[in-house]
């Protein structure tokens, strides 16, 4: 029996979490779920949005799963995800990205995974004002960063058969910062030689990414070009709804649809838990647990497939919680 952390997040968090938390209990994998608030719910009771306790749990467990949060204005957070990234190290951000029958999107069979460095480069946000009109960010760039990011695109891309891995970049204009990343990532490449290895300029990537998705594989990115690469693959397969995500660090790793806490939602049982219920099946993997991920991935494209008990987004008029029933009795089927 396994322990997962548990976080469900606020705005509409708690119902995407209910309804992945029953899909995978329908499997029949033995999780203890050790749940754990952060968010705005909690602000007022710990002068907090993320106490101290949901730290620890994740300590404790190495794995945990988290719905959306929202990232409050005015208090001394950045945000709660980006400080639980930064709590644990957690350096490699995953987002796969794949095309899912009955969804619409601007071209079909896009299948593309995001991989992303969480903790350098200008995302870091280390930055002041220079007088009154001017600003200055630092961007910093590491070879140690660099190399495990690099080892974790390609390990992923060995791993899981995948026949490319694109380095992204902008080593053009910036010789130092992209040019090392480069220069690192390209050493890497060298240790698995049964992957290609190519590399493109950000901008171009994206107007490729766009126009020729299907030419593209693993995509290894430093942290900036990794957040807007990823939304924009999002895009190609849907949306926000459905785009899984996955924050690893040397031993500890914590799941997460990539879309926010989308407030207006909240209570309305209406938004799409396929974005979550997909990062169960991540988390699942996580565990060996492949078969139960297997199942759920199959019964999730199956629902979506036929677009009878879809949400509102996917052109239907389910609800939250009739979509993950409907998942769950596609599921138990067979
Ligand atoms: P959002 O992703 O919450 O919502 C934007 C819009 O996308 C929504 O209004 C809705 O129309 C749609 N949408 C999002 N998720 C959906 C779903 N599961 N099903 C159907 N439609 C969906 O983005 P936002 O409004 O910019 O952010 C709201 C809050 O969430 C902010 O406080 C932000 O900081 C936070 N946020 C949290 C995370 C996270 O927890 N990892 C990520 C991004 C944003």
């Amino acid at each position: 029996m396994r322990t997962v952390t548990l976080i469900p997040g606020d705005g509409t968090g708690p119902e995407l979490t209910t309804a992945m938390r029953r899909i995978v209990e329908a499997t029949g994998v033995k999780i203890t779920w050790d749940v754990v608030d952060a968010g705005e719910g909690v602000m007022e009771k710990y002068g907090t949005p993320l106490p101290k306790n949901v730290l620890d749990s994740i300590a404790r467990t190495k794995v945990a799963i988290k719905g959306p949060i929202t990232t409050p204005v005015g208090s001394g957070f950045r945000s709660v995800n980006v400080a639980i990234r930064k709590e644990f190290d957690l350096f490699a951000n995953l987002r796969p990205c794949l095309y899912m029958e009955g969804v619409k999107t601007p071209i079909p069979n896009v299948d593309l995974v995001v991989v992303r460095e969480n903790t350098e480069d200008l995302y870091a946000g280390v930055e002041h004002m220079v007088g009154k009109d001017a600003a200055e960010s630092i961007k910093i760039i590491t070879r140690a960063g660099s190399e495990r990011i690099a080892h974790f695109a390609f390990e992923y891309a060995a791993k899981h058969a995948r026949r490319k891995v694109t380095i992204v970049h902008k080593a053009n204009i910036m010789k130092c910062t992209d040019g090392l990343f480069l220069q690192v990532s390209r050493e890497v490449a060298k240790s698995y030689p049964q992957i290609e290895c190519e590399d493109r300029i950000v901008d171009n990537m994206c107007m490729q990414l766009v126009q020729k998705p299907e030419l593209y594989d693993v995509l290894l990115c430093p942290n900036l070009y990794g957040d807007i690469i990823s939304d924009l693959c999002a895009g190609l397969i849907g949306g926000l709804g459905v785009a899984p995500g996955a924050n690893y660090g040397k031993d500890i790793a914590v799941f997460e649809a990539i879309h926010g806490s989308a407030p207006k939602y909240k209570g309305q049982n209406k938004v799409n838990p396929t974005a979550v219920i997909l990062s169960s099946v991540l988390l699942l993997e996580h565990l060996n647990e492949g078969r139960a991920a297997d199942r759920i991935a199959k019964s999730v494209r199956k629902v979506v497939a036929e677009g009878k008990k879809v949400t509102y987004d996917l052109g239907g008029t389910a609800g939250t919680s009739e979509y993950a029933d409907e998942v769950i009795r596609v599921m138990e089927k067979g």
